[in-house]
């Protein structure tokens, strides 16, 4: 029998809405929100546009932002549940996040360990923010995701893995595609009604728990 891995995204995901929208919609001169729709319209790749948009933002603003984020952002409903579920059957759960060191460590901190966490860096050594991406695409990407959740997907599985994504975007979507099934919400969601991908839909940690449960690929 196929053993599940996990591979869950962070932002709109575990997080009730997106850090680096409200991170902007904050901080940054109005500059950003033409990022945005290049990215959208993909005349940006989203590695181009999340450089680019906290290339507006001082460094010094680092513990403002940080705070800002700490006091706003909310985890979705039943998400420590749901990690005590994975640990009690054994199941790898991995965070592949488009989000940055500085806000998803902090947010994770006591639910899921570091080594468990890929997300993008930071650097505010400069006059402004400098994104870095231990985790940009491989040789079978070319889409300048950032973080490049189908590399790390291949990466992190194992031959005999039953890949199981969870997630609410359109960065989620290559990922989804490599996997056996997708725990989906938003924009994903509608992406795999059209696509036909194998999917269900969630909305709280507790729906994902009952997913799994049902599924036959328990440890
Ligand atoms: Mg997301
Ligand atoms: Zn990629």
């Amino acid at each position: 029998m196929k053993k599940p891995i996990l591979f869950c995204d962070f932002d709109g995901t575990i997080t009730n809405s997106d850090n680096i929208v409200a991170i902007m919609k904050q901080f940054a001169p109005p500059e950003w929100e033409t990022l945005k729709d290049d990215v959208l319209a993909q005349r940006l790749t989203v590695q181009e546009g999340v450089g680019k948009m906290f290339s507006l933002l001082p460094s010094r603003l680092k513990e403002e932002i940080t705070d800002f984020i700490l006091q706003t952002a909310r985890i979705r409903d039943g998400f420590r549940e749901f990690v005590a579920f994975t640990k009690q059957h054994g199941i790898p759960l991995y965070v592949v996040s488009g989000g940055i060191d500085f806000f998803v460590y902090p947010l994770l901190d006591g639910l899921i360990e570091k080594e468990f966490i890929f997300c993008n860096g930071s650097d505010f050594s400069g006059e402004t923010i400098q994104i870095v991406w231990p985790y940009s695409c491989n040789e079978h990407c070319h889409n300048g995701c950032g973080c490049c959740k189908p590399s790390l997907l291949r990466k992190l599985s194992k031959p005999d893995a039953f890949n199981i994504v969870i997630g609410d975007s359109i960065t989620d979507l290559a990922a989804a595609k490599l996997a056996d099934h997708v725990i989906a919400r938003d924009f994903l969601l509608e992406k795999c009604n059209e696509l036909s991908i194998s999917h269900t839909p969630f909305t709280t940690f507790f729906d994902v728990i009952d997913v799994l449960e049902k599924m036959e690929v328990r440890v």
